[in-house]
């Protein structure tokens, strides 16, 4: 089968694999749509990573249902369904505790196991999630990706949330504004380098937007706000710079949401961290809770994708990969489809 093969950093080769064979408990999923996360071009770029190579990566996808094993009950050829790609051990004291995400034995498919970047893949039944009518199967590729910002939301906003700073408008930062619009901040900042994902920021629900690099979004931000700082930042960039404005953003006992992966070591100031009494969370992933919320939010049309993707056939992956790394242009979230 056709299938884009991971070869090491700043490599990969579309090309022959063989088929997956089912084992017990798997199902043979005909793969439609799968998205390059910011994970993929992280390992990509060089971050270390315990993903075999050569692999087949891609967890953001969806397809439809080819095949079963015996043991498996409750599909019908051709089901349109989307995967769950954290497998968790369910044993665990983290699995017990219901923090599947943080299980101590989980693996990714399309990580330690085979993904979605080729024709076919045999999943466990249990990772999969059936894919509403009104749903395609391109958008719900998206479910993963916006299941990571549903997390970072459900785990660290409760009550009334009035002004919300989001630093990145890549496709986490991008669903983290239309969420802040969901939990009724009346303020939604985003900073950002591109002003293409600017632009975008505020068709999604972004009240004011700023340009990173040319504005001073600490000054900016005090000037909105009296001089107070926001309830929550969301920093979906990754970068030393924006982790320390997420705590210079911050009201008194404001929240600060770190969901970007990024090997920067950062230095961050204490006595107001202390004195202001700021949460700094860090967020991985989502649990199976946060999976289905997240269908259901793009299934009602509460949440868009349809913008922020570009879909190129998986023989151009390569090409695809190089551009996200050095050069994204107008792309925002690209969806390899086989
Ligand atoms: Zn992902
Ligand atoms: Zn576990």
């Amino acid at each position: 089968m056709k299938s884009l093969i991971s070869m090491g950093p700043r490599q990969v080769e579309f090309g022959e694999r063989e088929e997956p064979s089912l084992l017990p408990g798997q199902v043979l999923i005909q793969v439609a749509a799968c998205g390059i996360c910011g994970t993929d071009l992280h390992v990509y770029k060089g971050l270390p990573a315990a993903w075999p190579v050569p692999g087949i990566r891609g967890h953001e996808f969806a397809g439809t249902v080819l095949a079963w094993a015996d043991d498996v009950q409750g599909f019908q050829d051709g089901d349109r369904v989307v995967v769950q790609p954290l497998v968790y051990c369910g044993i665990c004291r983290f699995c017990r505790a219901g923090q599947t995400n943080l299980c101590a034995n989980l693996y990714l498919i399309g990580g330690e196991q085979p993904g979605g970047f080729a024709e076919r893949v045999a999943v466990p039944a249990s990772s999969l999630y059936k894919v509403p009518e009104n749903l395609s199967l391109k958008q719900a590729a998206l479910v993963e990706t916006l299941a990571t910002a549903v997390h970072a939301f459900e785990q660290n906003v409760s009550g009334i949330l009035r002004s919300v700073v989001v630093l990145g408008a890549g496709a986490q930062g991008l669903f983290a504004v239309q969420l802040a619009r969901l939990a009724g901040a009346k303020l939604i900042a985003v900073s950002e380098t591109l002003p293409h994902r600017l632009a975008m920021a505020q068709k999604l629900g972004a009240t004011h937007v700023i340009k990173a690099g040319l504005e001073d979004i600490v000054e900016a931000i005090r000037a909105l706000t009296d001089g107070e700082g926001v309830d929550l930042v969301i920093e979906a960039a990754g970068k030393a710079v924006t982790r320390q404005q997420a705590t210079q953003l911050l009201r008194p006992g404001g929240t600060a949401i770190f969901l970007a992966l990024g090997a920067e070591t950062t230095p961050i100031d204490f006595m107001s961290l202390v004195s202001s009494e700021l949460h700094l969370r860090g967020t991985q992933c989502y649990t199976d809770a946060d999976f289905s919320l997240a269908i259901e939010l793009l299934a009602s049309g509460e949440i868009a994708v349809d913008p922020i993707v570009t879909t190129m056939p998986l023989e151009k992956g390569a090409a695809a990969f190089e551009m996200l790394a050095s050069n994204p242009g107008e792309m925002i979230k690209v969806i390899l489809a086989p």
